[in-house]
């Protein structure tokens, strides 16, 4: 019975959570579809609207905040806001499947609050802060600025993995692959 339960994947940018992530939906499309945040940023080269991201100004943004259309948002970044919508969480549930939210770790404590009954957490942990930041250096997709950012973030958020249901290591993306998606299958087939 995979219907109406909810699975969170946090971490700190740059842990390796998106992989984890990609690799489950791809191995599990019958139960497993991925919830597709909106957020203000703008696309990186090869992100798909509506697949990677609901890219959407910050207007429309502001907007959906006022209307309740979702169940939590966040300015993750200074200036920049990503939020979960009620809608897709209802679609995939309408769908039989579990929604798979790749969010940051306010947007997961919120998530697990409103649904204390029907989600799994799962906190993705970087070996160090030393390594998440090589990660990011070399995904070569921030700037200076915006790497001291993320890496700040990161270690303020390495605080917060107790909260969590599970904690996965991920030194090694393969082990953190097959370990995150053991606990998955516990949590889907029960
Ligand atoms: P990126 O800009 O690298 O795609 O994402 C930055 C951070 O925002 C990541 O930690 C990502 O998981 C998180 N994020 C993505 N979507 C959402 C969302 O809907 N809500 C929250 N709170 N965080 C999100």
């Amino acid at each position: 019975m995979s219907s109406n339960k909810i699975i969170i994947i946090t971490a700190p940018s740059g842990a390796g959570k998106t992989s984890i992530v990609r690799y489950l939906l791809k191995k599990y499309p019958q139960k497993l579809d991925f919830s597709i945040s909106a957020t203000t940023r703008k696309a990186r080269e090869g992100e798909v609207n509506e697949k990677d991201y609901y890219f959407i100004g910050e207007d429309l943004f502001k907007t959906k905040i006022h209307n309740n259309e979702f169940v939590e948002w966040e300015m993750v970044y200074e200036g920049k806001y990503y939020g979960t919508l009620q809608s897709e969480i209802e679609r995939i549930w309408a769908e039989g499947k579990t929604p798979v939210l790749d969010i940051d770790v306010k947007g997961a404590l919120r998530i697990q609050e409103r649904y204390p009954e029907c989600s799994l957490s799962i906190f993705i942990q970087p070996p160090s802060v030393k390594e998440l930041k090589k990660r990011l250096e070399s995904r070569g997709t921030e700037t200076a600025e915006s790497l001291a950012a993320r890496v700040n973030k990161a270690s303020y958020e390495l605080s917060f993995k107790d909260h969590f249901n599970h904690t996965v290591v991920n030194s090694d993306l393969q082990t953190a692959c097959a370990e995150t998606e053991k606990l998955i299958n516990t949590y889907t087939d029960q």
